[in-house]
């Protein structure tokens, strides 16, 4: 499941957090040898990672004046956005100065994986100014023994399983990306990261609250968040990983910042590449059968309500399977290609197919038994149509809506998963994540 979302960034940390450019160089005085001691010396710097609530972060400095100002500086898993905070620390020419960033639900949600890149700047009574070298740490549960593997196409991160059966995992998934990398046509892409959690306890700490439904009802499957270009999925499933890798990977073949996927598109794609897909079949059949099929233009979000999703994921995928198989990849290919260059849906696949989105639609209707859309005159409407889509969500908080899907999983047997989207308040650099969850296991 994927979603468009926006990351409270604010909300990462303390209220004192501001947002800035990149600070000026300054000479590092840290870490480089010099015949005569340096006005201001770090002596001391370190984090400590409390799971799945906050990040602390520790320094201790000196100085031959009384040290005036310090600011923490950290930037989330590689982005270009610098967080700024001012700890509190008593002034003097020894001070020791503590800085937390909010990992939580309550506080701002970072995703286990995440890198973070931090540094210090140093002001004394002298003006004088020390901008320590940049540390790094990788946001993991330090209660496990994390190992992982590197790929093509991702690294693995995972604990308490056999190396041998995860390499086995990863490596058949890696193989199988090809497909999806040929389809979306890219070339060699950054390596994505795949975070692997072994069961539903600690999924539900690793995971962002989605909603009080989706907690009370469901635990999550996964999260993939695009921006960070990382996914977090509980239980070792192949097509779990294809799935969240296929949404990395479109997100990639986006070139424009315009390029908008819609979301029966986007789950449709990374549905098509899962191998596992009997129950989405005979949901498919059952609308047919019973006239319940959706309109393809109420399908550009993911339904709130957990049961019209399994629809929609059944539907996405069977219209791309259609796309592709029967009318071509190479259209397939030529629609991502137009949509990432910033081009409109309709005009993308008017261009690819030579036909219209809406013609489309009709053929794939007829091609599984169903009837063709009647003229647009309102009676499709999903209410119609037996599926009210879910309530939409204020404007100012969604860019897509909540959802959940559902798949098949090997790990999960027969129980659905099932996809929640979260959508987090916007700031200034968005990102674009998706989730997943499953229901409770039997
Ligand atoms: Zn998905």
């Amino acid at each position: 499941m994927r979603i468009l979302a926006t990351v409270l960034l604010a909300a990462l940390a303390a209220s004192l957090l501001g947002f800035g450019p990149e600070p000026t160089p300054t000479p590092q005085q840290e870490g480089s040898f010099s015949e005569t001691r340096p006005a201001i010396r770090m002596i001391s710097s370190s984090h400590d990672i409390q799971f799945a609530e906050r990040i602390v972060f520790c320094m201790e400095a000196e100085a031959d004046s009384s040290i005036e100002e310090v600011t923490f500086y950290y930037r989330l898993g590689g982005k270009n956005v610098l967080v700024f905070g001012y700890p509190d620390f008593e002034r003097g020419q020894h001070v020791a100065a503590e800085f937390e960033v909010d990992t939580g639900v309550a506080g701002g949600f970072l995703p286990s994986g995440i890198d973070i890149e931090y540094h210090y700047v140093i002001v004394d009574a002298a003006g004088r100014r020390l901008e320590t070298l940049p540390q790094r740490l990788e946001y993991l549960n330090p209660r496990f023994g994390w190992q992982r593997l590197s790929l093509e196409n991702f690294v693995m991160l995972w604990h308490d399983r056999p190396r041998a059966e995860a390499a086995a995992v990863a490596e058949k998934v890696n193989a199988r990306l090809a497909n999806v990398k040929a389809l979306l046509g890219l070339g060699p892409t950054k390596r994505m990261k795949a975070v692997i959690l072994n069961n539903p306890i600690e999924a539900q700490r690793s995971f962002p609250r989605v909603s009080q439904t989706a907690s009370d009802e469901h635990l999550f499957g996964g999260f993939a968040f695009s921006e960070y270009d990382l996914f977090v999925l509980m239980g070792l499933d192949e097509d779990g990983i294809v799935h969240e890798m296929t949404h990395l990977l479109l997100d990639e073949a986006m070139d424009s910042r315009l390029a908008k996927v819609p979301a029966w598109l986007n789950e449709g794609l990374a549905t098509y590449f899962e191998r596992i897909a009997q129950r989405r079949d005979r949901e498919v059949d059952d609308a047919v059968r019973d006239g319940d099929l959706l309109p393809l233009r109420a399908m550009g979000t993911v339904p709130g309500k957990p049961d019209d999703v399994v629809l929609f994921y059944a539907q996405s995928r069977d219209l791309v399977r259609y796309l592709i198989d029967e009318r071509g990849a190479e259209g397939m290919t030529a629609v991502i290609r137009g949509l990432s260059a910033g081009t409109k849906l309709e005009q993308a696949v008017q261009d690819a197919y030579g036909v219209s989105l809406g013609d489309l639609e009709d053929d794939w209707r007829v091609y599984i038994g169903a009837e063709p859309l009647p003229i647009a005159d309102g009676s499709t409407s999903p209410s119609v149509l037996g599926n009210e889509p879910d309530e939409p969500i204020p404007q100012d908080v969604a860019d897509g809506s909540a959802q959940p899907p559902a798949r098949n999983s090997r790990g999960f047997g027969g129980a659905g998963v099932v996809a929640a989207v979260v959508v987090l308040a916007a700031i200034a650099s968005a990102a674009t994540f998706a989730l997943r969850h499953t229901r409770r296991p039997r």
